[in-house]
């Protein structure tokens, strides 16, 4: 972008910054002018000026993806937390309308209080409606709910020619959008129906396994008498135990319990306690110089052992225990991601198909071991198929595995995404693009084939590539 854009941008729009920018994983930056728009109208002038000045625009939720999706480097970046307002909420019905900024913990404090939820919820409370959407996410309830696409009734789109299009459930634009990664134009509004849920308390199940076939055989098994299942494995582990852990599985509370705005507010607050008294800076940067294979390895025995002590009563359920304190539990760990710095860590998310699951999953985790990249904190999902254009979905697993970048030579790292890439593909499997920022265009071509469909639908509704970032121009282009 010239230096008269920025200076003009800047002067037009009050909160304009230029900068570095990263993505959740912090493993590079690069200078982007960021505007933080507070209405559907500012939203239209900057389209405008990017398309008299051609500038490239890349949309922002909360920024929790990890990778180069939300960067755009020398262009322009829409961050649109600003926009978040809650704009009707029907408590008889469940239905919601709400501006793309709106975070999950904000829909929480107010649908959890008249026994509504939103289904297919992340790990972190901060990421927003529009870039849930725009990943079609999905929550421990994925092989129960599908992902967050399935609940979204329409959606408003702004264009880049900058009408707004209604969108609604059997368009096949509203399946190209969902999960769309912001590529067709800019969400601005969503009407979301919400899930009836008898109370907003679960019990959870935690049940100890011996190995990785044991994982998937309870997670499968749970899918019976649950809502929500997620194993832990231990990824360092080898032989008869490869992916040892334990599967955790909670289900809704059928009793008459009502939770208060108060005990909302404090499960929706970031601790600054790592498990509510440790002081997380000093901790993580401490805890930084450990941060080396051998430590991990050790930890993930610890943490097996502990699970084995906690819960030696397989198959005991726990008292109730709110919702968003089981769904955002990474609350109880805050800013885990100081450890990884100042270099950062590569997440690789896979989803590889039900049939031969628990083979595939097992020579995944000795491929991570083969090159010394097992994961602190391993997770294993179960998920179901969608007909969403690009999506991750699949009646399959996925397990994410994150690394950290400190101490490992580039040319590894990158044999190690070569060998995961073909092992993925030849295994039918895909790779969460909200995390990637590494795998080729030609991996990518052959994870999600219909991505002829959806630049054919990018071109028609977006022809000068207006809407773009550097994943964009890393996979598409
Ligand atoms: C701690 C943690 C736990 C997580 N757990 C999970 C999990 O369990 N399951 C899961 O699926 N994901 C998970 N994620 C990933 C996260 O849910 C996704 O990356 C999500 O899309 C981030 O949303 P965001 O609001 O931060 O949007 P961003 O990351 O800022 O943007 C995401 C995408 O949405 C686009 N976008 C944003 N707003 C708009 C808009 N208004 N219109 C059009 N496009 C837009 C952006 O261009 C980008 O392509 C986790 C992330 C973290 C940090």
């Amino acid at each position: 972008m010239k230096k008269k854009n920025i200076l003009e941008l800047s002067s037009l729009f009050k909160t304009t910054i230029y900068g570095l920018q990263m993505g959740y994983a912090e493993t590079h930056s690069s200078n982007s002018l960021v505007i933080k728009p507070s209405s559907i109208e500012e939203c239209r002038e900057i389209i405008n000026y990017c398309n008299r000045e051609d500038i490239k625009i890349c949309f922002r939720g909360g920024g929790f993806s990890y990778g180069d999706m939300i960067l755009n480097t020398n262009e322009l970046i829409l961050d649109m937390s600003s926009m978040n307002n809650i704009l009707v909420w029907d408590s008889d019905s469940g239905q919601i309308s709400v501006e793309p900024g709106v975070s999950f913990a904000s829909i929480f404090k107010t649908s959890l209080l008249d026994n509504w939820t939103l289904t297919s919820c992340p790990g972190g409370m901060d990421v927003t409606i529009g870039g849930a959407i725009s990943n079609n996410v999905h929550g421990k309830d994925a092989w129960k709910n599908g992902n967050f696409g399935q609940q979204v009734t329409s959606i408003e789109l702004l264009l880049s020619n900058s009408d707004v299009l209604i969108i609604e459930k059997n368009d096949p634009i509203f399946k190209a959008v969902i999960g769309g990664m912001g590529m067709f134009g800019l969400v601005v509004k969503i009407n979301i129906q919400l899930k009836k849920i008898p109370s907003p308390y679960v019990r959870v199940r935690t049940e100890l396994t011996n190995n990785i076939t044991e994982s998937i055989d309870l997670l499968e098994l749970r899918k019976e008498d649950s809502d929500f299942s997620v194993a832990w494995v231990d990824a360092f582990i080898k032989g008869d135990s490869i992916g040892r852990g334990y599967v955790s599985s909670a289900s809704w509370v059928y009793e008459d319990l009502k939770t208060t705005e108060l005990e909302l507010e404090k499960s929706l607050t970031k601790s600054k306690y790592i498990f509510g008294f440790l002081p997380s800076k000093p901790v993580w940067c401490v805890g930084r110089l450990f941060f080396k294979p051998a430590v991990l390895k050790l930890l993930n025995k610890l943490h097996y052992f502990l699970a084995k002590v906690s819960f030696a009563k397989s198959n005991a359920f726990s008292s109730p225990v709110l919702f968003t304190d089981y769904n955002f539990m990474h609350n109880k760990i805050p800013d885990i991601k100081e450890v990884y710095r100042p270099f950062g860590f590569y997440e690789f998310e896979p989803l590889l198909p039900r049939v031969e699951g628990k083979e595939t999953l097992k020579d995944l985790i000795k491929l991570c071991q083969k090159h010394k990249c097992e994961s602190l904190l391993c997770g294993v999902k179960a998920h179901k198929s969608d007909d969403f254009l690009i999506s991750f979905e699949g009646d399959g697993y996925s397990i994410g595995v994150d690394i950290q970048i400190a101490g490992r030579e580039k040319v590894k790292v990158k044999k190690f995404v070569k060998e995961l890439s073909e092992f993925i593909i030849s295994n039918q499997g895909k790779i969460y693009l909200a995390k990637d920022e590494n795998i080729s265009k030609i991996s990518f071509q052959k994870m999600y084939p219909n991505y002829k469909d959806f630049l054919i639908l990018k071109k028609s509704l977006d022809p000068n590539h207006r809407f773009s970032s550097d994943m964009y121009k890393r996979l598409m282009t």
